[in-house]
């Protein structure tokens, strides 16, 4: 019997900005303390196929909602020696402009988007501030003419796509986010996305306050430690110590980028 597929994982940092604690958590928080933020794409190299989770955004981005890129996705994903202009699936895990603002990037793809996603990116919600905010209509509209040319994959709740790579439906911070579970050689990984921002809005239970549906969100915490094999392998969408605690890779400058596939290391004020 042939062994399953393990993919290779990654995470590829292109852009960042300062932050505080109290922006991260709904209530805010009693420590006033920097807690930067970074933007990540992702990567699972399977063989001869590779897929791409989110596309990040772009400078027009940058510059409007004033966030630091700090190399296109296309540069970054590059320095793991993916080649973008050639990816054949790229899963978006939500609608929000950091995470499908770069799908021009990707001329060869089709995009796997989980029904309620778009349904949520162009109904009724986006027309209030609160939940309209975190999308640019431009990349909502670009990626509507995508489905007519029948590059968007569509999926309702929990699929799998690949042997050893499935989405599931989550919600909570948008109303279709989804999650992808990957098997790897230490066991099944999960890029949690905006499921989770930080290590820290699921370990203390205190969401994120983009949020479409807090119960969801909460529930969601839940559902992305249960697909892993371990709790300390699910990858938060946001935190800058995800590039601590993996190994760095590739070849950009340190901090671009980490083998997901990797027990990660604790610092050792955290391990229990
Ligand atoms: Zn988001």
């Amino acid at each position: 019997m042939s062994e399953p597929t393990a993919y290779e994982l990654y995470a590829v940092k292109y852009a960042q900005r300062q932050a505080r604690r109290a922006e991260h958590f709904i209530g805010g928080d009693p420590h006033d303390l920097p807690m930067p933020m970074d933007y990540f794409v992702w990567a699972a190299v399977g063989g001869d196929r590779t897929w791409v989770i989110d596309t990040g955004f772009e400078q027009a981005d940058a510059d409007r909602r004033k966030r630091d890129l700090v190399r296109s996705v296309t540069d970054a994903l590059a320095t793991i020696g993916v080649d973008a202009a050639t990816v054949g699936d790229v899963i978006l895990t939500h609608l929000h402009y950091d995470h499908v603002g770069g799908f021009g990037q990707f001329p060869a793809a089709r995009f796997h988007l989980q029904d309620r996603e778009m349904a949520f990116a162009t109904g009724r919600h986006m027309a209030r501030p609160t939940f309209g905010h975190g999308f640019t209509a431009d990349h909502v509209g670009a990626l509507v003419h995508e489905v007519f040319d029948g590059r968007v994959i569509f999926h309702d709740g929990d699929e799998e796509l690949a042997p050893g790579l499935s989405v599931h439906l989550v919600g909570g911070h948008t109303m279709g986010l989804q999650v992808v579970r990957v098997r790897t050689r230490i066991g099944w990984v999960v890029l949690a996305s905006d499921a989770s921002h930080y290590y820290e809005n699921m370990e203390t239970g205190r969401p994120f306050p983009i949020v479409f549906d807090v119960a969801g969100m909460l529930e969601g915490h839940d559902t992305v430690r249960r697909l892993a094999s371990d709790p300390s392998f699910v990858v938060p969408g946001h935190d800058p110590r995800v590039m601590e605690r993996y190994p760095a890779a590739g070849s950009g400058p340190p901090g671009s980028a980490v083998r997901l596939d990797v027990e990660p290391t604790l610092p050792p004020d955290e391990v229990p």
